[in-house]
């Protein structure tokens, strides 16, 4: 099985950089779909260890990044070109805040995300949701509990694309346990690339 290891909302003072440590002890290589929060050293560090930077979006506010199509790319741009003035790099690798499948968008635009999937496409850019929630956004999940949530769902000889958060202290620390389980059961740990065939939810606005 392989392994993409996402990790969205960074970059973030304090844990950001402990988990690249971790990368790094484990010689892995991951995904960060980075907002327009933190230092830009946590990108350039994160871009320079030769891990993927894409992007999720500047603020990540739903009222806003869906209120309309231009709000949405206004919001997109905002955090390309930070990227790209850190890394010298385009990216074209995203994820939608809440993912592709998200239902809080209807409340501000109806049918948006129906229209977004297949216009980001046309653009030039790949969109990735994940087949694992480690449940590491939610306030009362334990760092056992997202080490519990990861382990039990992956399957092994399929693609395993796993939603984290590098600003979560918990994800922080349950990372190392969840490296060494897939290691010891023979998952390959690969970057989401431009290569990487699309993962995609339902959409459901
Ligand atoms: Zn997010």
């Amino acid at each position: 099985g392989v392994i993409y290891l996402t990790f969205d909302d960074g970059p973030n003072e304090g844990t950001t950089n402990i988990i690249l440590d971790k990368l790094k002890e484990e010689n892995i290589k991951a995904t960060f779909f980075v907002t327009n929060n933190g230092p830009d050293e946590l990108i350039k560090r994160a871009y320079d260890e030769g891990h993927t930077i894409a992007l999720h979006t500047a603020t990540h506010v739903y009222q806003q990044v869906y209120s309309s199509v231009d709000n949405y790319y206004k919001d997109l741009n905002s955090v390309s070109q930070r990227v790209k003035k850190i890394t010298g790099e385009e990216s074209k690798i995203i994820r939608f805040p809440g993912g592709s499948s998200n239902t809080i968008s209807k409340k501000y635009s109806k049918g948006l995300m129906t229209f977004l999937v297949k216009d980001v496409v046309a653009k030039g850019y790949h969109y990735f949701d994940w087949t694992i929630d480690s449940t590491d956004a939610m306030s009362k999940s334990t760092t056992e509990d997202i080490y519990n949530n990861t382990v039990k769902y992956l399957v092994p000889n399929k693609v395993n694309v796993i939603l984290m958060h590098d600003t979560k202290k918990t994800t922080m620390e349950a990372i190392t346990n969840i490296i060494r389980y897939a290691k010891d059961n023979n998952y390959e740990f690969k970057r989401i690339t431009y290569e990487t065939p699309m993962v995609a939810h339902k959409v459901n606005n």
